[in-house]
Formats: C-alpha cells, structure tokens, sequence
C-alpha cells in the first residue's frame, strides 16, 4: 500500500534556521563591514599622528577617541582608540592645530526609543512568522500531521488504491465474510446501481471476531477488491492527549472521506471510542472517547448513504460496545470473523506457504490437525518461524519438520535445549510426562497422543505431551471432559506412584483441570446438583474468557465442592489406570528419558507390544 504521509517538519526547524543565519551574520559578517570603517590603535600611534600632523579631525567621546587622517590620494580613513587620562591632550591637540569636539550623546524622545527597542523587533518577529506558517503549510498541504503544534487536523493516513493491495484471495477460508462483504464491493463498484432501485446500503458493517483472524486483512481486501481508496485509522489514534481532538479527528476523516467517495472507511479497534458510555465516568478521563464518540455516531448519521462511502469497523469485544453504535442507520450489520477450522487452517498453513519455498511433500492437513484453535495470525507465524529455522539449520526449502518444530515454538516457547536440568528432574519429568500420555491412551475417548517430549521450552513447559484430534470437534462430550481432566492429573499421579512425593511441576496442569471441572459445573449444565443452571457468564468470549459469578455465596461454595470433588475423583482414576499399567510406565518413562523426544507411534508401539 502506498502511503502518503506529511513531512513532519515543526515550526521550531524553521525558527531554528532564522536563528543560525542570525547568528553567522552577527559573527562574520558584520564586524567585518565595521572593521572595514574604523581602523583600532594604540594610543601611541594616535600620539605620534598627532605630532606629525596627520589628523584632520579628532572626536572625543566618554569610552573612545576616533579619529580621521587624509592620505595623498586623498581618501579618509577613519581610525579609534582608546581613552587615556591625558590632561594634556586638549593642549596637544590645540597645538597641533586638529580640529577636535566631544561628542554629544543623542537624546532620543523615550516613544521614538520605546519603539526602535519594542515595537519594530516584535513586529519584524510577528510578519516573519506568519510568513513562514503559510509557506510551511502550504509545503505540507492539507494539515500538520503529527504536530502538537495545530489541533483538529487528522492524521487519518490514505492509502490509495495500489497494486500491492490485499485481495479477497489472500485472505483464506472466512467463506462466510467475503460473502457478506462481497455486496459491499459490488455496491462501491457500482452505487448508481443500487440508488435507482432505491435500495440502501448500510452504512457500516462491523467485524467481529478473536485478535488475529484477519478482520484487518479483510477490510483491506474490501478495499483491494473494490478499487476503491482507504482510509484507516485505529481506535486507539482517537483517543489523543489533547480534549477534542479526537472529536475533530473524527470530523476531517469524514470530511476527507466524502471528498473521495466511494471509499472504505475503516476503524480498527473501535472498541477503544466505542465502549459503553454509561458505567464508569467519574474525573474527566472518559469526556474525551465519549465526545469522540458521538462525533462519530453524529457523522455516520449525518452523510449520504448513497454516495459510496462504505465504514468498516472491527473489533474482538463486541460486548463492549455502546448500543448506539449498534442501531440501525450505524453499524447494522455485523460479520462474524471466527477461528479457522480444520480446512480454513489448512488453506491459511497453503496461502502463506506461497511466500516460502517449501518441500513439495509437506502435510499441510497433519500441521493444521495439530494446531486447533490457533488463528491465522499464528499459522503464518508458524510458517515463517519453520522458514526462520530452516535457513538456521541451512536448509534451502522448508521442511515437515520445520514446521513441526514451529508449531511446538509458537504454541509452547522455544525449545532450551541443553539448560541445566539435574538427572533426577529430567527423570521426573519424563515420568510425568508419560504419566499423562498413558492415561490418555487408557481412556477410551481421548485424543491420541501424538508426541511427547522432555525438552524444556522457555514457556516454562518443562516436558509436553501433544495430543491430536483425528477430527475438528466443536463439541465435547461429559465423558470426554472428564478423561481430560484425568489426563491433567496423570502427569502428577505418575509422580506420586514413582518417587513417593509430589512437586512443582504440575502447577499449569491444576489449573487447566480446575478450569474444566468448574466449566462443567457453572457452564455446561453437566453436575447433577445444579441441572442447567448458568451459574457462571462468559464477560469476554474472545479474550481470555474471564468469567463472573452469577449465584449466592452458598452456592458459590457448593460448587466449590463439587469442583474438588470432581477433580479428586479424576485423579484417583489416574492413579488407578497408572497402577494398572505399571511396568509400561517404567518402560516407557526409561525409553522417553533415553530418546527425550517421542512420537506417538512409537509410544502405542511399546504400549501395545
Ligand atoms: P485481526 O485484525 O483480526 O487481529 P489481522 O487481519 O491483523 O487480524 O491478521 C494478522 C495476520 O494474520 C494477517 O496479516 C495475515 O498474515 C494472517 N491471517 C489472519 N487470518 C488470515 C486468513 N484468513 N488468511 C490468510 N492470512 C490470515
Ligand atoms: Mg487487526
Ligand atoms: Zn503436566
């Protein structure tokens, strides 16, 4: 995309060159042109000039003697020097027979004083610096961007069409969204077409969805698609230091943007002007995003709808929007960008794959089953860390095991290989590690495993087990839950079985069985004691998925209860399963802690012979 953007060049540069002329002109070159008047000597010379008579005219001032001597040619040359106390001088010069007078101070009239010291230096100061504040902005055309300097100007960058532009193409599965926004490029294509059946377009269409799922990438392709110019600014651009300016901000885009419909406009992060006006607001720190605010909703109201100017908006917290940005008129339409499924994954893994050289038999399907849940920023992340580690290992095309590899980066930390991990720990952790793994596979409605490996990542993973869905599940069964939550106690049920004692390790698998059993509890409608009752909400489904409390405080400790209760019954089942299959264990633990990177082949292999 190309970008235009002004040169941002303060008032302060060009005051700052005026300055520095000043200031050579004062040390060069007027001295010099004085030098070149008046002549500097010592009173000796001055004396013996006296004596030969050289002197036409002398003037004695307070500080200074200057005076003039004739040469043959004819030509005066004017020459100073110091006053000496010489009570003789008078008589001497008398002698002489040199004209001399003493010169008389002028008395200026104290207005003609009070305008040569005030009044012309403040107006020469004030015409030179309208004078350069036309031709600044002149230079720089339509404001200063950037400059603290001039308020209400937006630096609202435009990106004219170009041929780099993102197209519909490069944006992978999100079949559903092209197809809402495809009406929209046909419109910006073509509005007289729509105005004469007098059907309208909504003037917005906002998209929602996780961080990463190309939302920005989409409008971009809108954009791209439609031939059609840009205009882009972020929420939080809005929210300026400065009260109002977010307000004017908002007014100039608008303006920049009628002037060159049909366009896009596009507000990323809208949430950060958007949010709910009515909760909060005490001191003066909401005043600013709520006047941005209602500028906006003032605008989005006020401009034709039939002219072509189309505003896109995106956001990943829908719920935190004002509901007036929301009503008919204003944001109306609302496309959802999601996560990618399986073959939404395995088409981004493809796109950004194009941008790499890869090996013709790479897996593309394997890479996108081992990474559910990931988003499209973090599949072309995967690819190009598998590039990254390609050119480490000084390989010339990206391999299956590159991207492996990347998948273990970008989901669990880099690999630190060869940090100091003490015999006993590494022993440990592998039969932690296995303990999951064979719990897993014991359990006949889990995802089998896929990898193990003792190799500590610097996310503090000090071991992983990688499990794989051989299908997209969207939904997960009771039984289902409950054998994951074994297998997140496995790892430290094998710890108690083996060495007798518990440690530190299985801080994150706690907590993510802690976080299903209470899921089930408070959201799924799956304890027997609370039937369907939601006794938990979801405040942000998008990020990180805080929830709140919705129920009395003895319920509130009845389910703690039943988490407990849950969660203990899981991990006595692991226990049970690893003493079962004991002698695997101190197998399969001896073969990982030898190999410290497993397949899952390999592991049903030993379990199974
Ligand atoms: P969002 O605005 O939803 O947070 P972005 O549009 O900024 O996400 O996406 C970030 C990057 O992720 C994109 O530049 C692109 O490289 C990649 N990406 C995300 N979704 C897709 C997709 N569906 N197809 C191709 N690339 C994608
Ligand atoms: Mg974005
Ligand atoms: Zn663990």
């Amino acid at each position: 995309m190309e970008e235009r953007k002004p040169p941002k060049k303060s008032l302060i540069y060009y005051y700052g060159i005026a300055l520095v002329i000043l200031i050579i002109l004062n040390a060069f070159v007027f001295p010099s042109l004085m030098d070149k008047q008046i002549k500097e000597v010592d009173y000796n010379t001055f004396l013996n000039d006296v004596q030969s008579g050289n002197i036409e005219q002398v003037v004695l001032d307070t500080d200074q003697i200057t005076f003039s001597i004739k040469d043959k040619d004819g030509n005066v040359q004017l020459y100073k020097t110091g006053i000496w106390p010489d009570e003789n001088l008078v008589n001497r010069l008398h002698d002489a027979g040199v004209k001399f007078s003493a010169e008389i101070p002028v008395q200026n009239s104290p207005i003609l004083e009070f305008i040569l010291s005030w009044v012309i230096p403040i107006g020469i100061f004030f015409i030179l610096s309208q004078f350069m504040m036309k031709t600044v902005s002149k230079k720089m055309g339509s404001g200063f961007g950037g400059n603290s300097m001039m308020f209400g100007k937006s630096d609202a960058k435009i990106y004219v069409k170009a041929q780099t532009g993102k197209r519909f193409k490069d944006v992978a599965g999100q079949d559903e969204a092209k197809e809402a926004l495809q009406e929209i490029v046909d419109f910006l294509h073509d509005p007289n077409k729509y105005s004469q059946i007098g059907a309208k377009m909504p003037k917005g269409a906002l998209l929602v969805g996780p961080p990463g799922t190309g939302k920005t990438l989409l409008a971009q392709a809108v954009a791209g698609e439609a031939d059609v110019p840009f205009f882009s600014i972020s929420g939080s651009e809005f929210v300026q230091m400065f009260v109002g300016m977010g307000a004017a901000k908002v007014r100039d885009l608008f303006k920049q943007a009628n002037e060159k419909a049909p366009c896009i406009v596009f507000i990323d992060e809208i949430d950060t002007i958007g949010k709910k006006r009515d909760n909060g607001g005490i001191g003066g720190g909401n005043d600013e995003r709520e006047q941005t605010l209602n500028q906006l909703l003032t605008e989005m109201d006020g401009f034709d709808g039939c002219k072509g100017v189309v505003i896109l908006a995106a956001t990943n917290r829908p719920d935190s929007l004002d509901k007036a940005l929301l009503r008919p008129g204003r944001f109306d339409r609302r496309i959802p960008v999601e996560l990618p499924d399986l073959t939404g994954r395995e088409a981004i893994l493809k796109v950004h794959a194009k941008n790499v050289k890869i090996d013709s038999n790479v897996d593309f399907n394997a890479i996108a089953r081992a990474t559910a849940g990931a988003s499209g920023a973090e599949l072309a992340n995967i690819i190009n860390e598998g590039a990254l580690r390609a050119v480490r290992l000084g390989r010339s095309v990206v391999t299956q095991e590159d991207l492996e590899e990347s998948v273990e980066v970008i989901i669990a930390g880099y690999q630190r290989k060869g940090s100091a991990i003490t015999k006993k720990d590494k022993e440990i952790i592998a039969y932690h590690e296995i303990g999951h793994a064979l719990v897993a596979a014991k359990q006949s409605n889990s995802a089998p495993v896929h990898k193990i490996t003792i190799i500590p990542r610097t996310s503090g993973a000090l071991g992983y087990t990688m499990q794989i869905d051989e299908n997209e599940r969207v939904l997960m069964s009771k039984d289902e839950i409950l054998s994951k939550i074994a297998t997140f106690t496995g790892g430290r049920a094998a710890e108690e079985l083996i060495f007798n004692s518990i440690t530190s390790g299985a801080s994150n698998d706690i907590e993510q069985a802690t976080k299903l059993a209470r899921a089930m509890i408070t959201r799924y409608g799956m304890s027997k004691d609370f039937d369907m009752v939601a006794l938990e909400t979801l405040s942000n489904q998008y990020l990180g998925g805080d929830t709140s409390l919705a129920c009395s405080p003895e319920t509130a400790t009845a389910i703690d209860r039943e988490v407990i209760a849950t969660v203990r019954a899981a991990h006595e089942k692991a226990i049970e399963i690893l003493r079962e299959n004991y002698d695997k264990l101190h197998e399969l633990a001896a073969y990982l802690l030898e190999k410290e990177t497993i397949t899952g082949e390999e592991f049903m292999n030993i379990l199974n012979a």
